[in-house]
């Protein structure tokens, strides 16, 4: 059995036994600084969904392995800078970072250009899944909106019509994980989003026994990264 097969088994089991289950757990291979020859095994064996931190480094990687693997759905896990959203929606299907204000409104004015409206499957600015990245930890030095401007920031971005389909967190790297899967999962039922991105090589158990829907694996997945 390989690495990919006997880790969904497991993140399948989890699931199954978790009394806040999602409907789905799904696997995302967190794939920053793994070249394409670690990652060509996986994909060939199933693996579907991959995320990745930067965007200059997917621009270099991504184009090549999705022609060769057309129904792949790549994440963005990493932060965006304004300038760099053009490219980051011509390469990612999904945003799991939407963090601030200034973001959201560069990505709606990007998805109105005409690039997006004049091809027919992207006909309106909810055909892009986004996440937002919530900093559950109020660190100083994280990406993420607040806890406590969540609500308003979510209503923001609908306004905005961006399709917001769930909230993304990354607990504080010495803290016990469970208190934050909890607090963005009591965020995502006040607001009526249904997807969860929690939990990483560390702590998807957690994750998943509190409903997480997307773990982002990378480690416990590939093994070490390179860099
Ligand atoms: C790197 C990274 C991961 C995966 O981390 P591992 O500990 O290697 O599983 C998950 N989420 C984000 C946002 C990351 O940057």
């Amino acid at each position: 059995m390989t690495r990919f097969h006997s880790l969904s088994a497991s993140i399948e089991k989890i699931r199954g036994e978790a009394p806040l289950r999602a409907d789905k757990t799904r696997l995302l291979g967190a794939s920053k600084d793994q070249p394409p020859e670690i990652l060509i095994p996986f994909l060939e064996d199933g693996l579907k969904d991959f995320g990745e931190n930067r965007v200059q480094e997917a621009e270099k990687k991504w184009p090549a392995l999705k022609k060769r693997f057309p129904d792949v759905t790549l994440h963005l896990i990493g932060p965006l800078q304004t300038n760099k959203v053009k490219e980051a929606l011509a390469l990612f299907d999904v945003i799991q970072t939407l963090d601030r204000p200034k973001l959201a409104d560069a990505i709606a004015k990007e998805l109105r250009s005409e690039r997006y409206v004049s091809t027919a499957q992207q006909a309106n600015t909810g055909s892009k899944k986004m996440f937002i990245q919530v900093n559950t930890g109020n660190e100083p030095q994280k990406a993420g909106i607040s806890p406590a401007e969540t609500g308003s920031f979510i209503r923001y971005c609908q306004a905005l019509r961006l399709n917001v389909v769930g909230l993304m967190c990354v607990p504080p790297a010495n803290a016990m994980p469970a208190p934050h899967f909890a607090l963005l999962r009591k965020l995502a039922l006040e607001n009526g989003l249904k997807e969860l991105s929690m939990g990483m090589s560390g702590d998807y158990e957690t994750a998943i026994r509190m409903g997480s829907s997307y773990v982002r694996i990378g480690t416990a997945l590939f093994g070490k990264r390179l860099a």
